[in-house]
């Protein structure tokens, strides 16, 4: 499993900020706090969110995505799905066609009106290539909570307090079972809701993949990402309720520039509180 990216939407340093974090960064000798949009490839056939930086990730870690086949979309926000990505698969001469796409029943049906709308713009060239782009997938929503069979893996959403584009749009967290293991990739989530520690009490994750974009910034309960205290607070519940035990490994990805922690500050902090298996993510890490 590949962290392709572990940046919030604007990449790590933001390249139109000059703020201290991003100046920090870009003078570190630390390579881990340069970092590109969020995606997670988890083996060679399934991949979580496929960004404008995915691709570009894909070859600087030495993978490829030849024999993808399932791509779980989070949510619509150009940092998680940049639907050109699609005009690629048609151009390989080795990939077989068409891909899946999962995604949350309003994010399904808000990318189908989206395509829909764009393929009756009066620009023949921009239709002929959407209407190759739509050979290449198929989409197929999954509702939150419900558990589907896709493949060797049970795969079950978890509904994230962060809204994507389309109207009622809910981020989607998976939960993604296998019997080699259990992990969790909440990205982008806000604090848990009741329902979902309520479904994760059942369970004991061997591995959560959580966003922690907003650091050290005070934001309200509400809020669509994760600070360290709202991070903290839920870390805290799923080990209350032994969803996450000691032998759980946890990892903090999505961050952004605004939280105002470096890589090696974050995760000091985390592992200060949380003990040696909480981690920040990097690009390039190799679960
Ligand atoms: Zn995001
Ligand atoms: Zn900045
Ligand atoms: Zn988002």
């Amino acid at each position: 499993m590949l962290f392709l990216g572990t940046a919030a939407a604007e990449s790590f340093p933001n390249p139109f900020c000059c703020c201290e974090t991003c100046e920090r960064a870009r003078q570190s000798q630390d390579k881990r706090n340069i970092r590109h949009r969020s995606s997670f490839q988890l083996d060679a056939e399934n991949l979580i969110d496929c960004n404008a930086d995915t691709m570009y990730a894909v070859s600087q870690f030495g993978g490829s995505l030849e024999k993808l086949k399932n791509i779980f979309i989070t949510h619509m926000h150009e940092d998680h799905f940049d639907y050109w990505n699609m005009a690629f698969p048609n151009m390989s001469i080795t990939h077989c066609a068409p891909l899946r796409i999962f995604a949350s029943p309003e994010a399904a049906a808000g990318l189908r009106e989206t395509c829909s709308l764009l393929r009756k713009a009066p620009f023949s060239q921009m239709q002929e290539q959407f209407l190759q782009m739509e050979q290449v997938y198929e989409i197929c929503p999954l509702p939150f909570y419900q558990t589907a069979q896709i493949d060797d893996m049970l795969v079950t959403p978890m509904k994230g307090r962060h809204s994507g584009f389309f109207n009622g749009e809910s981020s989607a967290n998976y939960v993604l079972e296998r019997p080699s293991g259990t992990l969790l990739y909440a990205s982008d989530t806000g604090r848990f809701y009741e329902d979902t520690f309520a479904w994760l009490r059942q369970k004991r994750l061997d591995i959560l993949i959580v966003e922690g974009s907003f650091g050290l910034r005070k934001e309200p309960p509400e809020c669509g990402h994760m600070t360290l205290q709202s991070l903290s607070e839920t870390l805290e519940q799923l080990f209350e309720q032994n969803t996450l035990d000691a032998s759980s490994r946890i990892y903090v990805t999505h961050i952004a520039h605004s939280g105002r922690l470096l890589h090696e500050e974050y995760e000091s902090l985390l592992q200060q509180r949380f003990g040696p298996n909480i981690f920040v993510a990097y690009d390039g890490l190799v679960i």
